[in-house]
């Protein structure tokens, strides 16, 4: 009756593990996508990201090495080598993407998708498909405030193909894209300036994670601008004059703004179909990823859940299992570890210390703050900072917090710890692994709070 079974509108992170797992179930599946199979994670967000994450950290690790004992020529960087690296390493993910999803037997349209019924899809080249099922995976996009000159800046998207790097970069906003930026640009050599509306960075996240991270930010040496709003952007002659609503002015080469990403809904035939938005603009699904209408799912960041690949992963695969799999499956959304990038990095799962307070009677707190080893012999004053929140009622672990070297690589193993509801004597039970910064998860007897 319908031409496919399945039809994916958006090849991101959730729908590529739809379509694929779906197809593997026996399901007739296609996929359209606009720009490249792998979506934001793959082509302009996780994984370039963490690249250059890795090639701005070199500039202090050169500068370390001399503490234990190397001499090595003042170190130079090319911006082109890099940008031209990635995209080669980005090509590669985006083919095995598509071919993963060709041996699975599902078919990709490249160009865009539009419903134009609840089971009919127009596809870029006039034709149109019909599918008994629609999955809206379309994720993200960057959001700019509409300010005089917003034209001159650029978001995450530009800055990852800009062709001249900038000496001297403002960037508005002060959540996970910001920060990451502001580490990577710095490491690689630009003067820094991050403007942000409130007075410490990463709202959200636990209150000693921000200091934290607000204050090494600064020793590192990046410029801060808080509590201040970017009231437009003049182009001139030496670069691109930023206006903020205080009055005073910042010239710079290239504007940022990393201020919050919007749902991709607009233009593909949701509101026409009757499809429930919500205001932002994401598509409102149920614990099972449904809308409204019967036969229209979403997952991912169109639906504003928790927007990080491995939950859109999830969602994809719940979906793929409740649909085609006889085994509803709702994707768990609790417990999320997640990482930020920024110089130093952060790794967190469970409840901050404020939300702790709200849905628990009495917490404890183990906090422990210390200089990494690998900086004592060096001139480095960057410091780590480990924190648990535990429920004194019942002893368990409702909160893990870390920032410094590491961190993300340290907090998946924490994680498994949390969402699995480990005591903080079963935490403490375990041996130590000495020397490393991991260990003080285990080393920490006596509450600093409660
Ligand atoms: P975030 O929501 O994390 O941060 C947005 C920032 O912009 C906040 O500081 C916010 O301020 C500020 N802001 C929002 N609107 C305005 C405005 N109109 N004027 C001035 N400032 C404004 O968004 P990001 O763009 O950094 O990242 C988007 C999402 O992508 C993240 O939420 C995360 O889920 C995901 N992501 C995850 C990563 C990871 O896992 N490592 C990396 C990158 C992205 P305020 O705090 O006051 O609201």
């Amino acid at each position: 009756m319908f031409d496919f079974d399945l039809f994916v509108i958006g090849g991101g992170s959730g729908g590529v593990r739809a379509a694929r797992i779906a197809a593997g179930l026996g399901a007739r599946v296609a996929v359209a996508e606009e720009y490249l199979v792998g979506g934001t994670c793959v082509v302009r967000g996780c994984i370039p990201k963490k690249l250059f994450v890795y090639a701005a950290h070199f500039a202090d690790e050169i500068a370390l090495a001399e503490s234990f004992g190397w001499s090595a020529p003042h170190p130079s960087f090319d911006w082109p080598r890099l940008i031209e690296n990635k995209d080669r390493e980005i090509n590669r993910l985006v083919a095995l993407y598509e071919e993963t999803l060709g041996k699975a037997g599902v078919e990709i349209n490249r160009g865009r998708a539009i419903m134009k019924d609840v089971h009919t899809v127009e596809l870029a080249d006039g034709s149109a498909a019909s599918a008994e099922t629609i999955l809206i995976s379309t994720g993200g996009a960057p959001f700019k405030p509409d300010i005089p000159g917003i034209e001159h800046a650029i978001t995450s998207n530009e800055a990852f193909h800009l062709q001249t790097f900038p000496k001297r970069i403002l960037i508005a906003g002060a959540g996970y894209i910001a920060v990451e930026f502001a580490g990577i640009f710095h490491g690689l050599g630009s003067e820094v300036f991050l403007s942000y509306r409130r007075d410490k960075v990463l709202r959200g996240f636990d209150e000693d994670l921000r200091d934290h991270l607000t204050a090494e930010m600064k020793r590192k040496g990046i410029n801060f601008c808080f509590e201040t709003n970017l009231r437009s952007i003049e182009k001139g002659a030496d670069g691109l004059t930023a206006h903020f609503d205080k009055g005073d002015s910042l010239t710079v080469d290239t504007v940022m703004y990393a201020t919050g990403r919007l749902p991709n809904t607009k233009g593909i035939g949701l509101e026409e179909a009757g499809v429930q938005l919500a205001p932002n603009g994401a598509v409102v699904v149920d614990e099972f990823s449904r809308t409204n209408i019967p036969n229209i799912y979403a997952v991912g960041d169109v639906t504003d859940r928790k927007a990080l690949t491995p939950v859109a992963i999830k969602e994809g695969h719940a979906f793929a299992l409740t649909v085609y799999g006889n085994n509803p499956v709702s994707p768990e959304h609790d417990d999320v570890p997640s990482a930020v990038f920024s110089q130093p990095p952060i790794g967190t799962v469970g409840l901050t210390e404020d939300e702790a307070r709200i849905k628990h009677q009495a917490i404890e707190v183990y906090r422990s703050e210390f200089r990494p080893l690998k900086y004592t012999l060096g001139g480095s004053e960057e410091r780590a900072l480990i924190k648990l929140i535990v429920d004194r009622a019942s002893d368990r672990v409702i909160g893990a917090h870390m920032i410094g070297p590491d961190a993300p690589e340290i907090i998946q193993g924490i994680g498994i710890a949390v969402k699995n509801g480990l005591t903080k004597a079963q935490f403490d039970r375990t041996l130590a692994i000495h020397p490393s910064s991991a260990e003080e998860f285990v080393l920490m007897p006596t509450p600093v709070e409660s």
